[in-house]
């Protein structure tokens, strides 16, 4: 089978089929996303050097049950399935309070062990989560970045209807979360700069949103043209810039709430009194749990959020071309399908 895997540099190689083990179950791949964490691990960027190649890389993933090991009892062959990206111990206060990525021996399907980047793929059952029969496996490969934005937005930041509401950061997190937000009847103005002017910002538009290119115009002028003025109640950060965080910072509203969610390659300095005086909620948003996923699958089956524009689809021979554009910024979400 071919798989996009990480042996020293990221390249397509033929290997063969998988064999499920006790517990586990081997997958027809249907889509794979491209992440920015596999972004980070193809360019080894600082931060990522953990990674241990040889692995197979992508944890976006969608598939039917092809077979199934010993001891497995949740699914059969035929059943279409989405893996929960990261696998926790199991027996830890997190993991068995429901919030598994704050397990603190938690394992990254596709960057820690192999992951979906290729034709069949093997994870353990109770990694599974069901899909709904009405929904599109391309678009369910979308579940975990949108289960994501909902840990986000629903479940860290519970934006109410009629807020003003900043995103910023127009990369596939950044444009989930502005329609969540959208969703739950908040207005959006979701911000980028110059690099994101040709691609993202106009992908932003397709699915409704308002944007804002803040290298032609300060985020002042687009306050008061799209918020009357007002300061934002609340600001997503999900651009990963500690300048974008730093604005958050000063543009809320007094009693204003920052969600963030980016992962940051620079340390900040910040003057904590004006934050104090404001009575700012700062609140961090880290991946996502079961229940996320499942109220993901539900929004995308229902049509409630379609993400069907941010995707563009690329055979996973191609996957070097993919990583390319995707790290070009000329995607919101490349995908590639086996
Ligand atoms: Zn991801
Ligand atoms: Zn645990």
């Amino acid at each position: 089978m071919k798989t996009g895997r990480l042996s020293g540099e990221a390249e397509v190689t033929d290997r063969p089929i998988p064999t499920p083990g006790a517990g586990e179950v081997l997958l027809r791949v249907a889509a794979c996303g491209i992440c920015g964490s596999d972004l980070h691990a193809f360019r080894s960027d600082p931060g990522f050097e953990w990674i241990q190649p040889p692995v197979t890389l992508g944890h976006e993933f969608s598939g039917t049950v092809e077979a199934v090991g010993q001891d497995v009892h949740l699914v059969s062959p035929g059943d279409r399935v989405v893996p929960i990206a990261i696998q926790g111990c199991g027996s830890c206060d997190f993991c068995r309070s429901g919030v598994t990525q704050l397990c603190p021996q938690r394992e990254l399907v596709g960057l820690s062990c192999d992951g979906g980047m290729a034709e069949y793929a093997v994870v353990p059952e109770w990694q599974l989560v069901p899909v709904p029969s009405e929904l599109d496996l391309g678009l369910a490969a979308l579940c975990e970045p949108l289960a994501v934005a909902v840990h986000a937005v629903f479940t860290r930041a519970c934006i109410k209807p009629g807020q003003k509401v900043v995103v910023s950061g127009p990369g596939p997190i950044g444009v989930l979360c502005g329609m969540l937000a959208d969703l739950g009847g908040a207005e959006v103005l979701l911000t980028g700069v110059e690099r994101d002017s040709a691609w993202r910002l106009p992908a932003a538009e397709r699915v409704g949103l308002e944007t804002a290119n803040l290298s032609e115009a300060p985020l002042e002028a687009y306050l008061r043209d799209g918020f009357g003025g007002n300061a934002p109640d609340f600001w997503i950060e999900s651009s990963g810039s500690v300048r974008a965080l730093g604005s958050a910072l000063e543009s809320v509203r007094p009693g204003g709430k920052i969600i963030v969610v980016g992962l940051y390659a620079e340390q900040m300095s910040f003057y904590p009194t004006s934050a104090v005086r404001r009575e700012l909620d700062v609140v961090f948003s880290y991946s996502c749990s079961y229940a996320d996923y499942r109220t993901a699958l539900s929004l995308l089956s229902s049509g409630a959020v379609d993400p069907g524009p941010l995707i563009s689809r690329y055979p996973l021979r191609d996957a070097r071309k993919a990583f390319e554009v995707t790290g070009g910024g000329r995607v919101v979400k490349a995908m590639l399908v086996p």
